[in-house]
């Protein structure tokens, strides 16, 4: 089959023809019809040093993907061949502390695919039956983008929404799915802040009724504007920047909650007293998707009709042109980029 690899511990990915996975029991044999490329992928090319320190070449890449059940193996009898499915990416251990309290997303043990074993950018990929989702209608290529999607439904959702003012801190795929979850999920008042003016333009798309150019306008002074001097409710953080950190600290209204997904690339020095502290505000770290409660949440927003997360979609290549695709990421301007399979 072809597949995407990271062949040497050196920057570049390989287009390899590798033998087809074989299935073992409790898995099922996924032949992939459309895969996500995102931020992490670029990291493993690159050969940054988060790669190095973490991945084990020869590997196959990806992460994010949806496909066809083609073989079931030992043991499975509630998937059938033919189902469409997308799947959790985290291989959890299920005996830890965290996985034996419903907390698998944060479970110390987790092996990424495409990260600690072989990944998605392939014709077939072998998955654990436990970490599938049958789609239920929703096409492969939504399908494919559950695993970003689902970490803008974590930070948005485990945050009371209705009726609330939201402010979206940084507008890449993750931070334009969340705006548009957040108006989906009954938010008053969305705001989405970003530097480039395109994917600021998509978030309105997705359904911000304010947009700041954190390049040319106070940022914090125009959410206090925005919201009667009180500041935001919640604040999703999809940024890392930190700038924005602080932006997102500031903004938050006294006793308001600040959900932060953007990873920032060193130590972001805090001011614990003023800046969480006095305000009594409730910091929640979001990693991954809660399994399965945030999945089952996202399939019903998307097989209800609630949420339409394509405009996100900006490119489709085919697997081969992986290196375009990374290329499209690396502009800046790309929402969310498709590799097309099958
Ligand atoms: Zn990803
Ligand atoms: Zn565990």
């Amino acid at each position: 089959m072809q597949a995407i690899v990271k062949e040497s511990p050196a920057p570049g990915l390989t287009v390899a023809t590798i033998p087809v996975p074989s299935v073992g029991p409790g898995e099922v044999l996924i032949a992939v019809r459309h895969a996500g490329v995102c931020g992490t992928d670029l990291h493993i090319a690159d050969w940054d040093p988060w790669a190095q320190g973490r991945i084990r070449p020869p590997l196959v890449v990806g992460h994010e993907f949806a496909g066809e059940i083609v073989a079931l193996g030992e043991g499975i009898t509630e998937l059938k061949q033919g189902q469409l499915v997308t799947a959790e990416g985290h291989i959890v251990c299920g005996h830890c502390l965290q996985c034996r309290t419903g907390n698998g997303h944060i479970c110390k043990n987790t092996r990424i695919i495409g990260v600690d074993r072989d990944g998605a950018f392939a014709e077939f990929i072998t998955m654990p039956a436990t970490n599938v989702l049958t789609l239920d209608g929703i096409p492969t290529e939504v399908g494919a983008i559950m695993d970003p999607m689902g970490n803008a439904f974590h930070t948005v959702l485990t945050a009371e929404i209705p009726g609330s003012t939201v402010f979206v801190v940084g507008c890449g795929p993750i931070g334009c799915f969340a705006v548009g979850i957040a108006r989906a999920a009954g938010a008053a008042q969305v705001i989405a802040s970003d530097v480039n003016p395109k994917r600021l333009a998509l978030a309105a798309r997705m359904g911000a009724q304010v947009t700041i150019d954190a390049s040319k306008h106070q940022v914090v002074q125009t959410v206090l504007d925005a919201t009667g001097g009180e500041g935001a409710d919640v604040v999703c953080e999809m940024s890392g920047v930190p700038q924005a950190l602080h932006q997102a600290f500031a903004a938050v209204r006294m006793g308001g909650r600040v959900q932060l997904l953007g990873i920032p690339k060193g130590e972001v020095p805090v001011d614990f007293a003023t800046e969480i502290i006095f305000k009594g505000i409730t910091v929640y770290g979001v990693i991954g998707r809660k399994m399965y409660e945030t999945w089952n949440q996202m399939r019903r927003f998307l097989t209800g009709g609630m949420f339409d997360p394509s405009p996100v979609i900006t490119h489709t290549f085919p697997l081969a042109k992986i290196d375009d695709a990374l290329a499209a990421i690396r502009s800046g301007d790309a929402g969310k980029v498709i590799l097309e399979i099958a």
